[in-house]
């Protein structure tokens, strides 16, 4: 076959300074690293912990917990510990809860300036526990929390009032040498997300956290956050995403992959190539792409799976893949690397699949091409 041309990179990423949340690094050419928070009262530290267990085994690289109640504040320091992934407070309303997070160890604390009352004339003790500790804050500025002078200047959350907000903050905590930030811009419009994103990236080089707030039931939370991800990602801003969904966490940990996956940002694992059938499809493409994706879940490899109705592109997708099935007549011609290795009934196309899936998957774990 042909030679392997590489695809080029999305885009250039954002140059942005680089903080360590724990052991994650984020921004500075980091990997874009991907984010949930955990829905459990936080004071339960044993659900917390199990919660957390779930979600690293998901691929969540960094976890929010939130910290409503003093509490939930005394049980950071176990969370902190015990979990396998850095732990990130979430503090709302009561500065004295970002004294106990970074005291507790916390991997990293999140601010709302917003909603703190008096924040400003906290920032120097904040930036001074925060320093002795190495401790990074997100400045987590949201649309349904924006301070009221900012609020009242542009009478409602504009992009400029996200981001005047956010760089307001910043140089506070900069007046008192503290660097150690990155900053968030939610709303839950992605049209209005994307333009605050995009001019907080010209005017600082921190590195972003890109959500969308309140994005909603995964169905819909999924599409706003993949458009608006994707069209700040594929210009190079962004450096650690959190889907947000009205359902587990552990699907916006799925959602979140699945986006840096498509562009490219992150190795892609098992794809499956499926065509979405036609008046010319001669096999059930639905069931023979459900069926081959449940045999295959949970593949660590980066194997390209084309499962095609006919044999108008059938073919020529089946041969671009690692493995590809092309049906017709009621039979399906078993593709590996480009060539027609045999041709089976239709009934035996999803095993097939699965059995050479399977060899070709344990060949490039042994030539060390899993991530
Ligand atoms: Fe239709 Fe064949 Fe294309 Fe599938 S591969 S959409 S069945 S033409």
């Amino acid at each position: 076959g042909l030679p392997e041309v590489p695809l080029p990179p999305v885009a250039a990423r954002r140059a942005s300074r680089r903080i360590q949340v724990g052991p994650v690094p984020v921004g500075g050419g980091a990997p874009v690293s991907v984010q949930s928070m955990t829905t459990t009262r936080t004071c339960d530290i044993g659900a917390t912990l199990q919660q957390i267990a779930e979600l690293t085994a998901s691929g969540c690289e960094i976890v929010r917990v939130a910290c409503p109640t003093q509490d939930d504040a005394d049980a950071l320091a176990t969370i902190a510990r015990k979990s396998q992934i850095p732990v990130i407070a979430d503090i709302h309303f009561q500065p004295k809860y970002v004294f106990a997070a970074i005291e507790a160890g916390c991997a990293a604390v999140r601010v709302n300036p917003g909603n703190i009352k008096k924040f400003d004339d906290q920032v120097k003790e904040i930036a001074k526990a925060a320093g002795d500790h190495g401790t990074p804050i997100r400045i987590g500025v949201n649309a349904g929390s924006l301070d009221r002078r900012l609020l009242q200047k542009y009478g409602r959350a504009t992009p400029e009032a996200l981001v005047e907000s956010a760089l307001w903050e910043a140089s506070l905590f900069e007046e008192h040498g503290f660097r150690d930030i990155k900053i968030s811009v939610k709303h839950n419009d992605p049209v209005v997300m994307i333009e605050a994103y995009r001019r907080l990236a010209e005017q600082c080089d921190y590195p972003l956290h890109l959500g969308v707030t309140e994005a909603g039931p995964a169905f819909q939370g999924t599409i706003k956050s993949a458009v608006a991800f994707g069209a700040l990602l594929s210009r190079g801003i962004g450096d650690t995403i959190r889907v947000s969904l009205s359902a587990p966490p552990v699907e916006e940990v799925k959602v979140g992959i699945q986006i840096l996956q498509s562009l490219g940002l992150r190795q892609r694992r098992l794809e499956i190539v499926s065509c979405p059938s036609c008046g010319r499809a001669q096999v059930d493409v639905y069931k023979l792409a459900e069926e081959v994706t449940a045999g295959l879940d949970g593949m660590e490899v980066p194997l390209r799976v084309a499962v095609m109705g006919c044999v108008v592109n059938g073919p020529g997708e089946a041969r671009e893949a690692d493995l590809g099935v092309a049906s017709g007549n009621g039979k399906g011609q078993i593709f590996v690397k480009g060539e027609v290795i045999k041709t089976v009934p239709e009934s035996k196309i999803v095993e097939t699949l699965i059995e050479e899936a399977m060899k070709i998957a344990a060949q490039m774990e042994k030539d060390g091409v899993a991530s």
